[in-house]
């Protein structure tokens, strides 16, 4: 398991995370940033108030990245911001 840090301002810092939240303020499943870069939504997965991730992620494509991990959100509150 490792643990990921919410993302700089430039998300440079990949794998990490940024929390989504509605126009009127309701907080959404977080964005994860795979180690590759690619931006993945958190649809199917379950987040529990310490920030794991289940079950594990697992970036399954062509692009060879094959980014398989059980994550932990460093800083998550269950809240965007
Ligand atoms: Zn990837």
């Amino acid at each position: 398991m490792i643990e990921i840090p919410k993302a700089n301002e430039d998300r440079s810092n990949y794998p990490c995370w940024k929390g989504v939240s509605t126009m009127d303020g309701r907080s959404l499943k977080p964005l994860l940033y795979c180690k590759c870069g690619q931006v993945f939504g958190l649809g199917n997965h379950s987040i529990d108030i310490e920030g794991n991730i289940s079950p594990s992620v697992w970036h399954r494509d062509n692009n060879g990245c094959g980014f398989h991990e059980y994550l932990k959100l460093d800083g998550y509150t269950g809240k965007s911001h």
